[in-house]
């Protein structure tokens, strides 16, 4: 007796058709590690045993704009459709503009895409209620609705498990629909007639199974765009990542300069927080570290507060301080100064307290006397500026309530 999910059956058939509706991304599961939608290989072999020829459809039916099923008539007027063709796509891939002798194809909904277009509206009413925005545009009202319809979409015809729509939450929500908005877009039935009628739509047919219009090709890039959505929604839930200041390679080392990666060269704080999927997102650790942390030209230990010397550092600033640089123009003690009361918190209404900053000195100051007195490096902070002797005596002064 075995223990584990073979599917494949001694006369060579699988039951693979089975497999992907106990597949899916929206399962309530834990960090366990994602299934996979079916392999491109696994697939393949499943699109050749399977029948995706149009069917003619009886005078009274209609094919389902969205899936391309066949529906049951007589319809109401209200039910149907016109899917109007502006032109023909020629063999060879060529368009011909002419639309004689097109007629427009009637097409209705069946029960099953109404409904998905019934959840759509539901979800991004009540979870994207203030839009979401892809790739720089801001999509608001019914066009988050038929964005959430499109990534549906791919869900069903993947066969993974839809969403349910209790449990979705408006992040989740927001990564379906970045990932598989787009690829699902265009899957519909009737796009094989309008805009421009494909070369190979015949009007008066149906599919004989939902979505057997969709082409390998383009299953392949639905199953890509569903495995890249799991890849970012075990990052969503995964906790946030410490990233430390990138390398310094020697080759990027000015003559004479030390390099120092250990933690900001201001405040010294020695990682900063940032969520897993940015991280993801960036590329991994090393590429989000260099676009959090900011490199900076050599600079010695006098602008940093502490006794001037001939030494150079090469490092890095965290975010508050690149900010606080940026505003003051130089390092010095007002880019000092504005990064520490903005870590505190108090920026902006540390007047009064302000002579309590007098002598501020930055941690590559401390890095830059360690290395003139040949003893080891002093270690980073886990919060800002926590090398600061009198941190809390400043921070009291500062709100006022010292
Ligand atoms: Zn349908
Ligand atoms: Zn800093």
């Amino acid at each position: 007796m075995t223990t584990t999910h073979d599917t494949t059956t001694t006369d060579g058939t699988t039951t693979e058709t089975e497999r992907p509706a106990r597949r899916g991304l929206f399962r309530r599961t834990r960090h366990s590690g994602p299934d996979q939608p079916l392999t491109d290989a696994e697939a393949q072999a499943l699109a050749a045993r399977v029948p995706h020829d149009p069917i003619p459809l009886d005078p009274n039916d209609l094919a389902c704009a969205e899936c391309g099923r066949v529906v049951a008539g007589p319809f109401d007027l209200a039910a149907v459709r016109y899917a109007e063709p502006s032109g023909v796509e020629l063999a060879g891939g060529v368009l011909s503009a002419s639309t004689a002798g097109l007629p427009a194809e009637p097409l209705t909904t069946c029960p099953k895409c109404a409904a998905r277009g019934g959840v759509a509206a539901d979800l991004a009413g009540r979870l994207l209620p203030g839009g979401v925005a892809i790739g720089g545009l801001h999509y608001t009202g019914e066009h988050v609705a038929r964005l959430v319809r499109s990534s549906l979409v791919v869900i069903d015809v993947l066969g993974v498990r839809p969403p349910d729509p209790d449990h979705l939450t408006r992040d989740v929500l927001g990564l379906m629909v970045r990932r598989l908005a787009s690829p699902g877009s265009a899957l519909a039935w009737s796009h094989r007639f309008a805009p421009t009628r494909a070369a190979d739509a015949q009007p008066g047919t149906a599919n004989p199974r939902p979505w057997a219009h969709v082409r390998e090709s383009a299953r392949s890039g639905l199953r890509r765009a569903y495995a890249d959505l799991m890849a970012d929604r075990l990052s969503l839930s995964a906790p946030p990542v410490a990233l430390a200041p990138p390398p310094i390679a020697p080759r990027d080392l000015p003559p004479g300069a030390q390099p120092l990666t250990s933690g900001c060269l201001l405040c010294g704080v020695a990682t900063v927080a940032r969520p897993a999927l940015a991280v993801a997102r960036d590329g991994g650790r090393e590429a989000a570290a260099r676009r959090v942390w900011t490199a900076r030209p050599p600079v010695g230990p006098g602008p940093l507060g502490g006794r001037p010397s001939a030494a150079r550092l090469v490092g890095y600033t965290c975010p508050t301080c690149t900010e606080a640089l940026d505003h003051a123009g130089a390092v010095g003690p007002s880019a000092m100064e504005r990064s520490l009361t903005r870590s505190l918190g108090v920026g902006g209404k540390w007047t009064e307290g302000a002579d309590a900053l007098g002598g501020l000195v930055g941690f590559g100051a401390l890095a830059a006397d360690a290395l003139r007195a040949g003893t080891p490096a002093p270690q980073p902070n886990t919060a800002p500026w926590a090398h600061v002797p009198n941190l809390d005596a400043i921070a009291h002064a500062l709100t006022g309530r010292g």
